[in-house]
């Protein structure tokens, strides 16, 4: 997916430091509307103007349950990416993704589907036309560490990821960890099924610092009640996590390593200064580095106008 605002704020992705230790923050989301009318709306709580980032994550979108039997679905048409990984994760109904390296890949619940920009790619995501009749899902970013977001953009499908078998939980771990999936930085992303009556201490790496996002559903989180809604930080030095859900639900848990670079994010761009972003926003308009994607029926995606003050990277802490 992308960020298709046709006026996009400046996003610092510096937030404050992670947190020196376990944590309760709520961070509400913003909805966002993506492209015209009948468009899908989304709720974005990365990133969140009080925490910017959770590890590399820096980009959360979640959608649905959207009923498409009243409406188009999801259509973001080509744009392009730079310095980041895109994580497409459903929990109901399927995407279908093309990219300027000719990828043409359906997912569908429990499948992953990750892009790694580098240095440039372009790609579009819509409802196929034979779809379910329910879409769900997340579509989250990684920022890329500096060593790593020059290098040649590529895109990888998993159509099966390892599941940890809980005392009523059942945790999908599709980037970090146990993933197959080609990460850039110590993080985990995992999806969290919950039966009804589950009570389990999910493992975690202390060093990272967490989020759990509900996805449906209403679970204990450290008992914290938790719906799908805001997306709970859980700052950092934890071994475990206690979750229980009296009836089935089902949420995301985001982690990493905190990320110690300064980011500048505009539009679908990750970068470090202005001058970098307007040579970006130039390449796509202009250029060919984005290359081309094929197969979608549309026209791609114009970059909104820069804003008239210069983007200023900043580092974590204010
Ligand atoms: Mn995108």
């Amino acid at each position: 997916m992308s960020n298709l605002d046709t006026a996009p704020q400046e996003t610092v992705c510096d937030g404050r430091a992670a947190a020196p230790g376990p944590v309760h923050e709520l961070l509400t989301g913003r909805e966002v509307v993506l492209g015209g009318t009948r468009a899908m709306a989304v709720s974005r709580t990365l990133p969140n103007r009080d925490r910017r980032m959770v590890g590399a994550w820096c980009f959360l979108d979640y959608y649905g349950p959207e009923d498409l039997t009243s409406r188009p679905g999801m259509r973001v048409p080509p744009h392009p990416h730079t310095g980041l990984q895109t994580v497409s994760w459903l929990f109901a109904g399927e995407v279908l993704h093309r990219d300027s390296l000719g990828n043409t890949q359906l997912i569908r619940p429990g499948q992953l589907n990750l892009m790694t920009a580098g240095h440039a790619i372009s790609h579009a995501e819509q409802t196929p036309v034979r779809h379910s009749p329910t879409l769900h899902g997340v579509q989250l970013w990684t920022a890329l560490a500096d060593r790593y977001r020059h290098g040649e953009p590529h895109f990888e499908h998993h159509p099966q990821l390892p599941v940890r078998a809980g005392n009523g939980t059942r945790t999908t771990v599709f980037l970090g960890g146990p993933s197959p999936a080609r990460t850039y930085s110590r993080l985990v992303g995992a999806e969290v099924a919950l039966d009804a009556g589950a009570d389990d201490r999910l493992p975690l790496e202390p060093d990272f610092e967490h989020a759990v996002l509900a996805v449906s559903g209403d679970v204990s989180v450290d008992g914290v009640a938790l719906s799908p809604g805001p997306l709970l930080y859980l700052g950092t030095g934890r071994r475990d996590l206690a979750v229980t859900a009296d009836r089935p639900a089902r949420l995301l848990l985001l982690g990493g390593e905190p990320f110690e670079e300064q980011l500048v994010m505009w539009w679908n761009f990750v970068g470090r200064d202005h001058d970098e972003i307007v040579a970006d926003r130039e390449e796509w308009m202009g250029g060919t580095r984005f290359g081309t994607v094929h197969g979608f029926d549309g026209d791609p995606l114009p970059a909104p106008a820069m804003p008239t003050t210069r983007l200023k990277p900043r580092g974590r802490v204010r």
